[in-house]
């Protein structure tokens, strides 16, 4: 199997744009607060906001969650909807085309329920506008009908928490931005959290696995506990064939390196890319479409799903003028950073 056939069956990066979740994914998914490993801070504000909506009678205000795929957004919000003991309703940003699908799914939800919007920034501008006077005073003004018989009705809606989903909050505008009570980013987990969340998976799927197996699969997981779940799966497939059905640290690298995902957890889309950044324009600064361009991808999906990575492990940098490959960029492909002359705007970055 190659890497393309492996990201195709297992979902890999799985964007939420995608399809629903695999049963292998639903299964895995923590179901209560305590079994979700890291995000503590995270975690902490919104167990508190839970706390203090409880002990009031309240409900729960507007939560914003951001970060790349995979992190856990949709988990927390099916927590917060546990927790609080309220039903939970998915759409997302493009799914909402008309105001009306919006004004459908705000009337039927029950006090206190939460909406789970995923791809918040995808919203339609208009439909946006319409979520305003939703969120801050449970409100829906629907125009109908245009020209001179056009006319505003005004349709009141249960109290309801919206938990909005984004991988690129930097899109979001500011007055919707605004609007959400708690604002919170997601970070990459670490290797000690992602070997956590791996044992646990593999506790579910009745796999044993070593805790060297567990790290070696969490350090090339990207930080992202789906890609975790999903390297998981195909490792424990491989030891059951080519081991003893146990995971250890042997047959976990062997099963990785077979899918050539490296030590570092880049796959061949980020080689592709430091490679084009690096052999086809000397390093960058070269900007984000001429970069998706020449490696054949879609220019968000480099944006949301190798840069973030790329950039937290050093290898790439963000600058004004576009897109500079790090000297680690130059060691991970074997090639040779260039000489640096004084005025060169890389100068400042080596
Ligand atoms: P997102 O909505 O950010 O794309 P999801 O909430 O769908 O991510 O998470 C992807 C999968 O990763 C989940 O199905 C779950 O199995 C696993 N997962 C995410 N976060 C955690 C966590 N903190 N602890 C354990 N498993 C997690």
């Amino acid at each position: 199997m190659n890497l393309a056939t492996f990201r195709m069956s297992e979902n890999f990066y799985q964007q939420t744009t995608k399809a629903p979740p695999t049963t292998f994914d639903v299964s895995l998914r923590p179901p209560a607060f305590s079994e979700f490993i890291g995000q503590e801070k995270v975690k902490e504000r919104i167990l508190l906001m839970l706390e203090a909506a409880r002990q009031r009678g309240d409900i729960l205000d507007h939560v914003l969650l951001s970060g790349p795929p995979g992190l856990g957004k949709t988990t927390l919000a099916n927590l917060i909807a546990r927790a609080a003991g309220t039903q939970m309703h998915t759409t997302s940003g493009p799914q909402i085309e008309k105001a009306g699908d919006l004004a459908g799914i705000l009337t039927s939800i029950q006090k206190g329920d939460v909406l789970f919007i995923d791809e918040i920034h995808r919203l339609h501008p208009a439909i946006e506008e319409y979520l305003y006077p939703a969120m801050e005073d449970y409100r829906l003004d629907i125009i109908i009908d245009s020209g001179p018989s056009a006319r505003s009705i005004q349709i009141n809606l249960p109290r309801f928490t919206l938990v909005g989903a984004t991988t690129r909050s930097g899109m979001l505008t500011a007055p919707l931005r605004s609007r959400f009570g708690l604002i919170n980013r997601l970070d990459y987990y670490t290797i000690d959290e992602l070997s956590d969340i791996i044992e646990r998976s593999a506790g579910l799927l009745e796999i044993e696995i070593h805790r060297e197996g567990a790290v070696e699969i969490a350090s090339r997981s990207r930080g992202t506990p789906r890609v975790a779940n999903a390297l998981l799966r195909w490792v424990r497939d491989f030891a059951q064939v080519r081991g003893a059905g146990v995971i250890d640290r042997e047959n976990a690298a062997g099963a990785l390196g077979m899918i050539e995902i490296d030590s570092d957890g880049l796959d061949e889309m980020d080689k592709r890319l430091l490679e084009a950044m690096i052999y086809k324009f000397n390093g960058g600064p070269v900007g984000l479409n001429s970069l998706a361009v020449a490696v054949g991808e879609d220019a968000a999906t480099l944006e949301e799903v190798h840069e973030p990575y790329l950039i937290m492990k050093g290898f790439v940098q963000r600058t004004p003028r576009g897109r500079v490959a790090m000297p680690a960029a130059y060691k991970k492909i074997g090639a040779t950073p260039p000489p640096l002359k004084p005025d060169d705007p890389q100068t400042s970055l080596f």
